[in-house]
């Protein structure tokens, strides 16, 4: 990698970008934060110096008298305490006249310069006293109360104090000044926290892509440990190790069905490749070819089988077979299967009968449920030995419709039950040629694509009873068979 994409990479990085987003955001709030601090510290100041001028108004009005001999301070010079405020108002003063004409004036307030006429006047009519800021000739600011005072005997003057801010401006410099230049330090160990603190927090991320990448197809069982801290983490590395689980099962899933397939095709194989190599040495007559030949037959027959069903049931479970489903009158198809099966159940000594009501209607694939009642009927004289009986009940319960098959046959173990849905599962003793051991697979998958659920209850020697519960169809849906959903409603 080059440099330039090592840079990239490293910008990029959740670290770095946690990082920068966190001292970005910090120096964002530390320089709002200073700005606040120093706008309040200078109102705080301005409002301070306020209220001290509006006392020196209050005793500049006081001592001050004014009188045909010119103005006077009136004071008790004895008096430290007299002395020294009326000292202090005299710092910066101004007395003029109402036309603007300055009376008297001290040598600061001379510095700052003194008000022209026109400012006088403006400031006189506008009525309200005037608060103003303004620089002496060395660059020091004053803040400045001006307006209008009235002596006891009633005449009018303009009068204006003052009172240096230097020293406020200066705690205010001081202060934006130490605060803005300490904040780049502040900045950059922040920075480094935030970066260590990222990184801590990233650490387990880390640590999960690196199991990520050990996972491959003959380790998939390997889990992330958790770290037992419930956070955000915990719960990715959880959702990890489930879909780890469920991709380990789905490939242990086909790694079996692929060996159960190549097992089940050996087989018949085998038998074929015997019955061709028979004909090939053994056989001398054309009968006794003809006969090899129809042995091989089945044998193919039966291999052919195999391949549909498989076929049909890996596209059923990779959901591209199609349910088209209409509603349909399930106790008529089911009394239509009965029938058909008689025959079948007579030559095996297995009376087969039905209880089933007039009509009940569901909304299903006509097709797929013919096969799953057709599968289990099959299997219930299958499994029953001559003599038995096998019943097929159809019964509603709210908005389920319940399809029971009940045989008195051979049972099935309770070790093998929970396996009886599964590919190519034949409980051991069930005679090898009677089966593929895949209807049941198909029969559990017609009914979770109708949204229903499958049943068992077995006993050995007793008998078996099937249960397919599937919902009920709509009574005031449109008429028997007519499309009641898109035709082409795929099943996932
Ligand atoms: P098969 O083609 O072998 O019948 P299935 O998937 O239909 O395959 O059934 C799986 C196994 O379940 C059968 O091998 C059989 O042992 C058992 N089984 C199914 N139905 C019955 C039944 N009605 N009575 C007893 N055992 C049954």
């Amino acid at each position: 990698m080059t440099a330039v994409g090592r840079a990239l990479r490293f910008t990029r990085s959740l670290r770095f970008r946690l990082a920068v987003s966190y001292v970005f955001f910090f120096t964002l709030l530390l320089a709002f934060l200073g700005i606040v601090f120093r706008q309040t510290l200078s109102a705080t100041f301005k409002s301070q110096m306020r209220s001290i001028l509006e006392e020196e108004w209050g005793a500049a009005k006081g001592y001050l008298r004014t009188g045909s001999a010119g103005p006077d301070w009136i004071f008790d010079k004895e008096d430290p305490d007299e002395s020294f405020v009326v000292n202090r108002i005299r710092r910066v003063y101004l007395l003029a006249d109402t036309q603007g004409h300055a009376l008297e004036h001290s040598e600061i307030y001379d510095s700052i310069g003194l008000d022209s006429p026109d400012e006088i006047k403006k400031t006189l009519q506008s009525g309200q006293p005037a608060i103003r800021v303004r620089k002496d000739d060395k660059g020091i600011p004053y803040m400045i109360r001006s307006g209008l005072m009235i002596d006891e005997r009633r005449n009018k003057y303009f009068l204006a104090i003052g009172r240096p801010i230097d020293y406020n401006d200066k705690v205010i410099r001081d202060f934006t000044w130490n605060y803005f230049s300490l904040l780049p330090v502040v900045i950059v160990v922040s920075g480094l926290l935030g970066w260590f603190l990222a990184g801590r927090a990233l650490q387990p991320v880390n640590s999960v892509a690196a199991t990520a990448q050990r996972i491959t197809h003959s380790n998939l069982n390997m889990q992330i440990p958790t770290r037992n801290a419930g956070d955000e983490l915990d719960r990715l590395i959880e959702a990890f190790n489930h879909m780890m689980q469920r991709l380990n099962l789905s490939f242990e899933q086909i790694r079996q069905f692929s060996t159960d397939v190549s097992h089940e095709l050996r087989t018949p194989l085998t038998v074929v490749r015997g019955q061709l190599e028979v004909a090939m040495f053994t056989a001398g007559t054309i009968a006794q070819y003809r006969e090899a030949m129809a042995d091989a037959l089945e044998g193919v027959d039966r291999l052919s089988n195999i391949v549909r069903a498989l076929l049909m049931l890996s596209q059923a479970e990779s959901g591209q077979l199609v349910l088209q489903k209409t509603r349909l009158d399930f106790a008529e198809l089911i009394r239509d299967q009965v029938d058909q099966y008689q025959i079948p159940a007579e030559a095996e000594g297995v009376r087969l009968s039905a209880e089933l009501p007039e009509t009940c209607n569901i909304l299903a694939d006509r097709i797929q449920m013919e096969r799953l009642v057709s599968n289990l009927l099959s299997n219930a004289i299958k499994y029953t030995k001559s003599g038995g009986t096998v019943k097929a009940q159809l019964v509603s319960e709210g908005n389920q419709v319940k399809f029971i098959v009940e045989d008195t046959g051979v049972g099935i173990a309770p070790d093998h039950l929970p396996h009886i849905f599964d590919r190519f599962y034949r409980v051991p003793s069930a005679d090898p040629e009677k089966g593929l051991g895949l209807g049941l697979s198909f029969v559990a998958w017609i009914v979770k694509a109708h949204g229903g659920s499958i049943e068992v209850q077995s006993e050995l020697q007793k008998g078996t009873r099937f249960i397919v519960s599937v919902p009920a169809g709509d009574s005031t849906a449109p008429p028997l068979d007519a499309p009641a959903l898109p035709l082409h409603e795929q099943v996932h």
